[in-house]
Order: structure tokens, then sequence, then C-alpha cells
């Protein structure tokens, strides 16, 4: 089938359809924007009881969120700040896990105006990994020291759903021997950011072993989306792309990841988007959002408005939407990416953020080829504010006293979906991952620290070692044994045990 043909398939109109209801999507646009003005200049203590009320780990409503969003008072914003933080705290405590973003292929039948792999952008090199190349790749991530991957695919029938099986299974398969040659490094999760798919081919993704699936609805504001988004593509139809996430929990995926591309439209009406996205998918399946992301719009080679979009967002208006959304969705995961240079993201970690990517290469096949983004930038989406390595943002975080996670271990043992959630609502989950942490913390400190960064990992350890071993949650459910056992053979060369 050629392209033209394809394209015309993708779209299942009966799989939008499902999910309306009266014909309606869930983003009603004259409700928001109401809802924003009704709640201008909120009362304190109105503020400070829905603070309270995220501090209890519950999601918010659209009108509490509002209020959220106009607070303009600093004394609030500061208050505001500290609830999110201790928000993150109590559900996620002092971890922050990192993954690593691959790029298998550059070729997108679409044309989103501000990003550089649009199908009319002619400066761009195309090209999609082939299985050896995703091999080399995933080697390549794996030294850095990474054990979870985000694999990213534009949308082509070149990377179909069956390409796309295919190279999550080559990727878990990939195994690198350890620098002590007694065990082997591996990719252990496997989480995909691709375009809206139909019931079939998500299938076909879970089967393959997906962790979270990503899709990012980049603005939930129909008339931006339609300027931004060519009408003759797939990606210009806006109720496809809004359902995704409700055709992979159809489809048995129920780790969703959900995102806006900040700097399209007013962020205060994306945050609200977002908002809607999580509560509609709690009402239809009874689990929101694992992650969400809110990425800022930066320099996309050949892209214009990826400079000169009207609403691009300050730093200060990105600490306020970040602030907001941790209070308003309080458990769920917040990404923040290299996009972001190195003094912001980590401003941004100490606000809430609870999982971010290093070293990371977003050039078709750069990793293997140890490119800079300044090498390949004919291969890349957008360019990096960070290029640090996982190495020297690990130190810098374990400087601040935050545990780096590679923990995959609640996919693999059922905690996920639903289950995942209760136990992220009341701190069960939090507690089961400070002992993987600091399990996969070790293989790390062991595999591929610098010297540097092994003498402030070891504080930082020793330090998490004390506290559970005086956490009531660890005795009390007779986990200490195993765990103890576990972390004495992860030291001395065993991988990949976790509770
Ligand atoms: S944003 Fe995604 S869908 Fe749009 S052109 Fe870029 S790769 Fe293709």
């Amino acid at each position: 089938m050629n392209v033209k043909d394809w394209t015309k398939n993708v779209i299942k109109q009966a799989e939008i359809d499902k999910y309306l209801v009266n014909g309606k999507d869930f983003i009603d646009e004259v409700e928001i924007f109401e809802e924003l003005e009704r709640q201008k200049n909120p009362d304190k203590q109105k503020v400070r009881d829905i603070i309270k009320k995220s501090l209890e780990i519950k999601i918010l409503t659209p009108a509490e969120t509002a209020t959220l969003l106009n607070v303009e008072d600093p004394e609030l914003l500061l208050e505001m700040q500290e609830a999110a933080l201790e928000v993150k705290r109590r559900v996620y405590d002092n971890r922050i896990v990192f993954f690593a973003p691959l790029y298998l292929s550059n070729l997108c039948v679409n044309s989103c105006v501000y990003c550089g792999f649009r199908a009319e952008n002619k400066e761009e090199k195309r090209h999609v990994l082939t299985m050896d190349e995703v091999r080399e790749e995933t080697a390549a991530v794996i030294d850095e020291g990474h054990k979870r991957m985000i694999a990213v695919y534009g949308e082509h029938p070149k990377n179909s759903a069956d390409y796309m099986a295919d190279s999550i299974s080559t990727i878990y398969a990939t195994k690198r021997t350890t620098p002590t040659g007694n065990g082997f490094n591996n990719i252990r999760r496997v989480n995909v950011n691709a375009a809206p798919m139909e019931i079939a081919d998500l299938k076909k993704l879970w089967r393959a072993g997906i962790g979270t699936y990503q899709v990012f609805q980049e603005t939930y504001h129909r008339g931006r989306y339609a300027e931004l988004h060519p009408a003759h593509t797939i990606k210009g139809n806006y109720g496809w792309r809004l359902y995704a996430m409700h055709r992979a929990m159809e489809a048995g995926i129920d780790d969703v990841a959900i995102g806006a591309l900040f700097g399209l439209y007013d962020w205060r009406f994306e945050v609200m988007g977002l908002l809607y996205h999580a509560l509609d998918l709690e009402r239809q399946f009874g689990i929101g959002p694992h992650t969400v992301s809110f990425p800022r719009m930066q320099p996309a080679p050949g892209s214009f408005i990826s400079e000169h979009s009207p609403y691009l967002v300050t730093d200060e208006a990105t600490k306020r939407l970040v602030t907001v959304i941790r209070l308003a969705i309080p458990y769920t995961g917040l990404i923040v990416t290299a996009r972001e240079n190195p003094e912001f993201r980590r401003e941004l970690i100490h606000m809430g953020c609870t999982q971010t990517d290093a070293s990371s290469k977003i050039g078709i096949g750069a990793y293997s080829k140890k490119l800079r983004q300044e090498e390949n930038s004919d291969k890349v989406q957008f360019m990096l504010g960070d290029q640090r390595s996982l190495d020297e943002v690990i130190r810098e975080l374990a400087q601040d006293g935050m545990i780096t996670s590679f923990c995959t271990a609640g996919y693999r043992c059922g905690r996920t979906g639903d289950k995942i959630m209760n136990l992220l609502e009341k701190g069960v989950e939090g507690k089961f991952c400070k002992l993987n942490a600091v399990l996969t913390f070790r293989e790390y400190l062991n595999d591929y620290a610098s010297p540097e960064t092994k003498a402030i990992g070891e504080q930082l350890i020793e330090r998490e070692l004390q506290e559970i071993e005086h956490t009531s949650f660890f005795t009390d459910k007779k986990l200490l044994p195993t765990f103890k056992s576990y972390y004495d053979r992860i030291a001395k060369g065993e991988r990949d045990l976790y509770m």
C-alpha cells in the first residue's frame, strides 16, 4: 500500500465516537474559559483549603484547579510551591527516575508546523533504524547506565505497529555484560511515544511488553490545534488524538502518559485541558494518567513558529504551571526533560518532578556514533537544552539529597494501572520504590559511576539504608531480610533483583 492510501485508512471514526458523551468530547472550551474567569482574584482561605485537599492526595476539580491558576499573591504562590513539594515527597519521597529517549525514525507523514520532522521539511535526512541499528543504539544506552527507555516513532507506514513491536522485543533482548563480568545489564522497561493508533495495533504493543504509552495532545484548544496541524494530515484530526489513551486502556495498556506542548497556546488553558483529560480517564476507566509531561517548545530546525509563537511560556509561568499540575493531579508522575537547560531543570525537579532523562541523544542513530546534536542537526526534531551525561546529572541530584531510581519492578510485579494508583494514593508504592531505588542505585554505583559520583552516591545510599532500617513500614511488613539479602547479592555482582 502506498503512503497516501495508508494515510486514508488510519483513523477509525468508531473508535472516537464510542467515548463521546451525547456526541461531545471532554474538552468544553466555553466552560474552561468561564471557569478561569469565575475564579479570578481568589480568596486566601479558599486557596489554602484547596492546598489541604491536595495534601490528602486527592485530584482537584476544574473549579479548584482554575482557582490555583489564578493565584497572583506571592505569599500564596510560595505556599503552593511548598505544598507541591510536600505532595511529591508523600507520594514519591526523594526519588527521581531516569530514562533515555531513543528515536527510531524521523519519517513522518504529518506536517505540524513547529516540528523539525514534518513531512515538508526537506532539510531533514530521513532514516528508520534497522533491527541491527536498534541493537547498537540500545547497547550504547545500556552502557551509559540506563535501565528504562522511551522509544519514539514518527507516524509513517514504515513505523507500523509491527515495526514497533519488533523493535520493542529487540530492545528487551539486548544485553551487556557488567564491568565485573558476572552478570548482565539491559533495558527493563520500554515506554513508547508514538502516534495515536487503533485498538488492534495497541494490542500488538501490549503483547510486545510496552511499559507506558505516551501521546501528547500538543494543544487542547481546537482552533489553535487546527492552525498548527493541517487538516489533510492524520494529526489534523483532533478527536483521534484526544482519545488515543482511551483506546490504549481498552487495549490493556493501563499505564498511559499525557502531556501538552507548552508554548502553542495559553498555558492556563492547557493545564485545564490536562486536568479534564485525567478526569475523563478516571471516569471511563477508573485510572488516571501514570505521568504528565509539560514540554516547552524549543527551537526546531526549519520551524519559524518554534521561536516566535505568541504563547511561549516564561520560566516563571513554567514554575507556576508545574506547581499547579503537581497539586491538581497529586498521584501522577511529572516528567521534565533535557529540553530545559541544566539550571532550570534542576529547579523544576526540586518543585515536584519525578522523572527526567540524561545523556539524551535525539538524532537518529546518535547514541552508538556518540554524536552531539550540533553534529546531526539535520536528524533532530528540536534542540536540547542539556546534553550532560547521566553520571553528571545523577551526581548533581545526589548532592541535593535525591536518589536516582532505575526501578522497573512495579510494572513487572503487576503494580500498574488502578493497582499502582491506589498504592500511590496511599503512599505504599513509594515505600516499595524506596527499596528498589536503593537496589538499582547500588547497581549503578558499582557498574557505571565515575569516582566523583561514587563518592557522593555512597554517602547518600548509606543514609537511605539507615532510614530503611528505622522505618516501621519495612519492619512491620517483614521486608528487611529479603531487602538486605538482595542488597548484598547485588553488591557482589548479581543484577536485577527487585521487591
Ligand atoms: S510533531 Fe510528531 S506528528 Fe508532527 S510532524 Fe513532528 S513527528 Fe510528525
